[in-house]
């Protein structure tokens, strides 16, 4: 187990965030896998990092924090945060991340504080999402199994046994259980191109999605869009995988050029909160009626967050053979379950997702259709009978996913 973990780490540092000679790594993790988080700061220090320094989490520290501290403390984030972002950024940092959280990590915790603190740190921190969504700086992002995460997920196996389980599934899912992972992972990114290719090619004006759940969504795609996937090119040239795994395909909707329902066909696992059985209806773009039967209210909090968290940011495509698609396994993890299902984002859109958006100014990328917001939360809507047809601007229909595959 100790050498599958170690090539694990080392495919976080050379293919996820692709460290190269002199750059400073940080690290961002649970104090409970600090012997994985070790493993990824020996291999950083292989690929050359000059610095690899950790920014250590706690879960239970975290929930205790938000159920007892004063409520004065969500309204503010601190500018030495903010100055520790900076002084790395402007190093050219690579960001690491090790997700293993309980997904349950904030139930019971009073959303007004969750929502709160959430908008104060996001639009603080926007210079740096800015540089890491637009790929000037390189970002990765895994995940580990915690107990309270493998019990979440196998609740009828002990805890040995479900940790056991999750490890399995997860490195399964992350193509990490060959003999080679990074390899593997360089195959994995050559079977994206052609399909890439295809759709960026047609230039679609519009995707009709439709299924039995009750989906009927157009969504419009603005001009001269881009889809992404496979992994990502950071602006300085250097490829990187954002997100170990990934299965997807996506691109940014036309902001104000969506109408229809959309149905979710999983749970959305929100900062250890679970939105159950719901749905939004779009009205030219805009976010105009949402229900959900469990937790409508953290919903809310989400696409109400700010302007442009009621538009959409992201419309991925994966197919229902995709490797954790059938596993048939709901891991409550946004980087596992948005690789079993097609899905859309609410809130803020990749800027590469239209030619030249890296150059653009805030007020071009919005005139090119595409959406800003201090959000970007994804919610799964694939099925096994999803139909997807591309619209052409002549109103020529090609049909590009058939009971949950594509066609093309
Ligand atoms: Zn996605
Ligand atoms: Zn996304």
């Amino acid at each position: 187990m100790k050498d599958v973990l170690k090539k694990y780490a080392e495919l976080l540092v050379f293919a996820g965030g692709n460290v190269q000679k002199g750059q400073p790594v940080v690290i961002g993790g649970n104090v409970n896998d600090a012997e994985f988080i070790r493993m990824v700061q020996s291999a950083a220090y292989d690929a050359g990092a000059s610095e690899v320094a950790v920014d250590w989490q706690d879960d239970e520290i975290t929930r205790t924090t938000y159920l007892r501290a004063a409520d004065e403390i969500f309204e503010t984030y601190p500018d030495w945060r903010v100055d520790r972002f900076k002084f790395y950024d402007d190093r050219g940092t690579v960001y690491l991340h090790i997700s293993s959280s309980d997904p349950d990590m904030l139930s019971g915790v009073n959303p007004e504080r969750i929502k709160t603190l959430t908008k104060v740190s996001r639009q603080k921190l926007k210079p740096h999402s800015t540089l890491t969504m637009s790929n000037a700086l390189r970002w990765s992002v895994l995940a580990v199994p915690s107990a309270k995460w493998a019990k979440k997920v196998f609740p009828n196996l002990p805890q040995d046994d479900a940790v056991q389980k999750l490890w399995q599934a997860i490195l399964k899912a992350a193509r990490a259980d060959g003999e080679n992972p990074i390899t593997d992972w360089k195959k994995h990114r050559e079977n994206f191109t052609e399909r890439k290719n295809f759709l960026n090619s047609k230039q679609f004006a519009k995707l009709h999605f439709a299924n039995g759940l009750g989906t009927d969504l157009f969504v419009g795609m603005p001009k001269n869009h881009v889809w992404i996937g496979g992994g990502d090119v950071g602006q300085d040239g250097v490829d990187f995988f954002p997100n170990i795994p990934t299965e997807e395909v996506f691109s940014a909707p036309d902001r104000n050029n969506v109408n229809g329902k959309v149905v979710a066909s999983m749970p959305l696992s929100f900062q250890g909160n679970l939105i159950e059985d719901f749905s939004i209806v779009f009205k030219d773009g805009r976010a105009v009626e949402y229900h959900a039967k469990n937790n409508e209210e953290i919903l809310k909090n989400i696409i109400e967050m700010d302007d442009g968290s009621h538009y959409l940011g992201e419309v991925a495509l994966v197919e229902n053979s995709s490797p954790i698609s059938q596993m048939g396994i709901l891991f409550y993890n946004t980087l596992f379950d948005e690789n079993a299902s097609s899905h859309l984002a609410v809130g803020k859109a990749y800027p590469n997702c239209v030619k030249g958006g890296n150059d653009m100014s805030e007020e071009e990328l919005k005139a090119a259709g595409i959406n800003d917001s201090i959000m970007h939360v994804d919610f799964m809507f694939g099925t096994a009978d999803m139909q997807v047809v591309g619209i052409s601007e002549d109103g020529t229909e090609t049909l590009l996913m058939q009971n949950g595959e594509f066609v093309f």
